[in-house]
């Protein structure tokens, strides 16, 4: 007998084997010699692939007690086709590498108890969760929409408790790593065990461990980020997804696709509830709430009923004074909740301490020399760093003119900021919130643990700090510098500004009745801050939705980017053009470009882009694979596809 097994490698196709008289079935674990190597792969379906003309070798043996379901096998099929992505690599995000069978783990997942805190929702919270319940045991997506503070999570707990208890398991998933931290005490003083926690950082032993939990059916919750999508799960109930609005459920490199989309596509593969939770939701997840296709509950209070903060602008073009960046208006404000006792968050989304250098005599800037940008200076290590590939230079350098170089710096980052704010506020204790400042695991501990013991006065950080934090004492914002101006590449430029300012108004006053944020800006008429101000982001969401239609964009068509890079940037627009013309053989897509990528250099690699554009609804998905292997594509140009594209740098 013969027997398909699909490797958890490159290829996008199964290999031939003799069973050997074993006796197997689809989604069996085997192991079989390849190359010189022995490999784990699953039994596949029958291709019907002409055998060539070549010795097919014995499957070695079954690895007992492991299969992968029939529901996995198929959502697996669908992942690789519609991200273009080959079988066999998404099968390695099931299974793991070979270590996960050959390896043995006597370890069991540790489930130590610890003392269950005791919680009783609130009226509001509990409809929600009654609206979750009303379906079981089939695919419903729910959008359970919160303001930042009403106990969302709380709300989600209890309802995976009841699928938990009838002894199914469940997946939650969390847009960033670090975000578990703060999480998993929350979880334990909840369910009184320590989560089952999954993302690509975590040791080799402990997935396996958790891996093995999971396909053991033994372990009945994980949170995870993005991989622990493909985790086989054998009775899986259901599937939360937390802050679903987070751009980075798109994942941008290597295996390229949306996490939030996938988890909907695995729920409706498992016939079983995803919940979407978020303070406001994703475009694509309001025009599913409009469009019915979602069900839809609102938490409207904030849980201990503590009011949403005060908001207010401050125009930097008044009294502005060269290279500072906080005004007067603001320090007065400010002043008020320090000498409370309070703690102030100031904002700016640049780490490092300057944006640009450049020499007073020369006008020499410092760039990358592997990507097309001006490299960030850190006074923290003295370099000037790139933000793209992380390359650092040193600072100094041979002036054109005489001796060294002598650079101003134009713009603040994280750093100056700190400068600044200590000179302003030489009495308070001050801190930086921002991954360069929080490398190790336990210099981020310290400084949770100092915030929450309202040993930190003011806070400077970067985006990190606007997702899902609770700092008991914060109760004024500062953003810097809110520009709406939407310079970047990346068509969800509005949508991202929403996101962030609503999440970050979030962190102040969760346990204030007085908290505001103050928004410093360039443009204080600007449509949507003012709009954001009065707290009417459903309305802006609305907005943006008529503007994509008129548009074109999506959600209402949809878009594949097709990016060719090489060394050479002949070469990757020569290949780009080439390959644009074969694309004309697919019907029903429109094809745009090429054009050179915004960030034409990046890594070294010169980058020209191809944009298709179809109606929703088309899969054009499996012509173009098709298309794409047939082509002869030279060494020298390498081909990546993004489908739904949200970054186009
Ligand atoms: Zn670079
Ligand atoms: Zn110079």
């Amino acid at each position: 007998m013969k027997a398909q097994v699909l490797l958890p490698k490159i290829f996008n196709f199964s290999f031939t084997y003799n069973s050997n008289n074993i006796s197997l079935k689809l989604g069996d674990i085997v192991e079989v010699p390849f190359g010189k190597n022995k490999e784990v792969g699953i039994v596949w379906k029958n291709q019907n692939t002409k055998l060539k003309d070549i010795k097919i070798k014995d499957i070695e043996k079954k690895i007992k007690d492991y299969s992968i379901d029939q529901k996995l096998i198929n959502f697996i099929e669908w992942f690789s086709s519609y991200n273009m992505v080959p079988l066999g690599l998404t099968l390695k995000m099931a299974i793991g590498n070979k270590d996960n069978f050959t390896k043995k783990t006597d370890l069991e997942f540790n489930k130590s108890n610890k003392k269950i805190k005791k919680f009783k929702l609130n009226e509001e919270q509990n409809k929600a969760f009654e609206f979750l319940n009303l379906v079981k045991n089939k695919f419903d997506v729910s959008v359970l929409q919160g303001t930042t503070g009403s106990g969302k999570t709380l709300v989600y707990f209890e309802r995976i408790k009841k699928i938990i208890n009838k002894n199914k398991q469940a997946l939650v998933l969390l847009p960033e790593i670090f975000l578990t931290n703060e999480f998993k005490s929350r979880f334990e003083n909840f369910f009184g065990y320590e989560p089952a926690i999954w993302h690509s950082k975590i040791t080799s032993k402990n997935k396996r461990i958790i891996w093995k939990g999971v396909i053991e059916n033994k372990i009945k919750l994980v949170v995870g980020a993005r991989s622990a999508l493909l985790l086989p799960f054998k009775t899986l109930g259901v599937i939360v997804v937390d802050e679903e609005h987070d751009s980075s459920y798109k994942q941008d490199e290597g295996v390229i696709y949306n996490a939030r989309d996938m988890a909907i596509s695995r729920a409706s593969f498992e016939k079983i509830p995803i919940h979407l939770v978020t303070s406001i939701p994703s475009l694509e997840t309001y025009n599913n709430i409009q469009n019915k296709k979602f069900r839809h509950v609102k938490i409207l209070k904030r849980f201990n009923d503590y009011p949403l903060p005060k908001t207010k602008i401050v125009n930097l073009n008044i009294n502005k004074i060269k290279d500072k960046f906080i005004s007067s208006e603001t320090i007065d404000c400010v002043s008020k909740f320090l000498n409370r006792k309070e703690q102030v968050l100031f904002f700016i989304n640049r780490r490092g301490y300057a944006p640009y250098l450049i020499c007073k005599k020369c006008g020499f800037k410092h760039t990358c020399s592997n990507c097309s940008l001006h490299l960030t200076f850190h006074k923290k290590n003295n370099k000037a760093i790139c933000h793209h590939c992380s390359l650092e230079k040193k600072i100094k350098n041979k002036c054109k003119e005489e001796g060294d170089c002598d650079f101003i710096m134009y713009g603040p980052g994280v750093e100056k900021i700190l400068e600044e704010v200590k000179k302003i506020f030489p009495d308070n204790k001050v801190e930086i919130f921002s991954s360069d400042y929080m490398l190790k695991k336990k210099q981020t501990n310290t400084l949770f643990k100092k915030i929450n013991n309202n040993e930190v006065d003011i806070l400077i950080g970067t985006q990190m700090i606007s997702k899902g934090f609770n700092f008991p004492k914060l109760n004024c914002v500062v953003v810097v510098d809110a520009d709406f101006s939407g310079r970047g590449y990346d068509l969800r430029t509005t949508e991202k500004n929403i996101q962030l300012y609503h999440q970050l108004s979030g962190r102040a006053g969760r346990f204030s009745s007085e908290s505001l944020i103050i928004y410093q800006t360039l443009t204080p008429e600007d449509h949507t801050l003012n709009e954001l101000i009065q707290n009417k982001s459903e309305e802006l969401l609305k907005t943006e939705l008529i503007i994509r239609k008129k548009n074109h964009l999506p959600p209402f068509i949809r878009l594949i980017a097709i990016i060719i890079s090489s060394n050479h940037h002949d070469l990757s627009i020569k290949g780009a053009k080439e390959i644009k013309l074969q694309l004309k053989k697919i019907s029903n897509i429109e094809i745009l470009g090429p054009v050179d990528s915004p960030l034409l250099r990046i890594k070294k690699k010169f980058r020209s882009r191809l944009l298709l554009r179809f109606k929703t609804g088309v899969l054009v998905q499996k012509k173009l694979t098709n298309l794409l292997n047939s082509l002869k594509i030279s060494s020298k140009i390498k081909l990546t596809v993004d489908v739904d594209p949200v970054n186009f740098s």
